[in-house]
């Protein structure tokens, strides 16, 4: 039986595992896939204090996991299928057939990206439709790539792009960006970045590799092929939180429902990071959410 499991091994969730682990209270960790989730794939973190020259999300996240285990964190990787409460403890099994029993919960589930869901999509992802930059950026040299989306995502992986590629095109349903100033300002400065603005991608052509994009103009309804190598989709998250249903409370959107100690619905079970609802998707945030719950979670045992 552990004090804490933590489910999910971002920012939030390595964060709370090194206070936890700190405080001496037996922590287990379990991540789905890598260690530091969303920030892994970003090429480098520019804004996380104390990196002056920034810090790559690949070297960020196996320090942060370094750190959790230093002090005693058992990090395992499988994925949570079903939590249940018993005899006041929690019973969490997985889809590897692991089960765990813990005292307490820390949700750090995070969230994953969102897809267009526009025919050619799902049958050419990986043969042109990406939705990760650093990971499949260095396929596209001398390409001409499409990326969709108006955020700090789009700006940001869009300007690692064209170290590769030759061109790319913004592709946006509006006229004004969502990305914070900065990010605006260098992606606009880029010369081999163009935008279309208004408009949205409903239909990725290609036989067995992207070859094209349909892209139709949300003001006047025109419509254009438009000719690309590749797509790169930034058009936001969803929350992880398909196992949590019926468990905790979760927002119209999915997101958990916490109280201002990161409590969640069920007593003993704290949420921090993306996944909780109105939380700040910024690394330096998510770690610091990642400390609350921990804290908070550590007042509850000792309660
Ligand atoms: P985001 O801020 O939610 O932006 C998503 C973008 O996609 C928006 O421009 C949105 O358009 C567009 N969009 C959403 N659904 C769409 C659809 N179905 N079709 C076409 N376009 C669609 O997501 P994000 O850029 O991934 O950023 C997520 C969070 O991480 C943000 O808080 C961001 O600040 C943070 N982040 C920060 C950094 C950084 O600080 N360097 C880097 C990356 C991410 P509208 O604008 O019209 O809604």
């Amino acid at each position: 039986m552990d004090d804490v499991l933590i489910i999910g091994g971002g920012g939030a969730g390595l964060t709370a595992a090194l206070y936890t682990s700190r405080a001496k209270l037996s922590t287990t960790l379990l991540e789905k896939l890598a260690p530091g989730g969303q920030i892994a794939l970003t090429d480098l973190v520019e804004n996380y204090p104390g990196f002056p020259e920034g810090i790559t999300g690949g070297e960020i996240s196996q320090r942060l996991e370094d750190q959790a285990k230093r002090y005693g964190t058992q990090v395992v990787y499988d994925e949570v299928s079903t939590i249940e409460k018993k005899n006041g403890n929690f019973v969490t099994k997985t889809s590897g057939g692991a089960s765990f029993q813990s005292r307490s919960i820390i949700l750090a589930t995070g969230a994953s990206y969102r897809r267009l869901g526009v025919p050619g999509e799902k049958e050419l992802t990986g043969r042109g439709v990406s939705y990760c930059a650093t990971c499949d950026g260095a396929f596209f040299k001398e390409k001409e790539l499409v990326v969709v989306g108006g955020g700090d995502s789009a700006m940001q992986e869009g300007i690692f792009l064209t170290r590769f590629a030759t061109k790319l095109t913004v592709v946006h349903r509006r006229d004004k960006l969502r990305a914070s100033p900065i990010l605006q300002e260098r992606a606009k400065q880029n010369p081999k970045i163009k935008f279309i603005w208004d408009t949205v991608v409903t239909h990725i052509a290609g036989e067995k590799k992207v070859e094209g994009v349909k892209l139709q103009n949300v003001k006047t309804g025109a419509v254009q092929d438009f000719k690309t190598n590749g797509v790169f989709v930034f058009v936001g998250h969803d929350p992880n939180t398909g196992f949590l249903k019926g468990f905790v409370e979760l927002d119209e959107k999915g997101y958990v429902k916490t109280d201002m100690k990161l409590q969640t619905s069920v007593p003993g079970v704290f949420a921090c990071g993306e996944v909780r609802a109105g939380a700040v998707q910024q690394l330096v945030s998510c770690c610091g959410e990642g400390c609350e719950a921990a804290l908070a979670c550590q007042a509850h045992l000792e309660h």
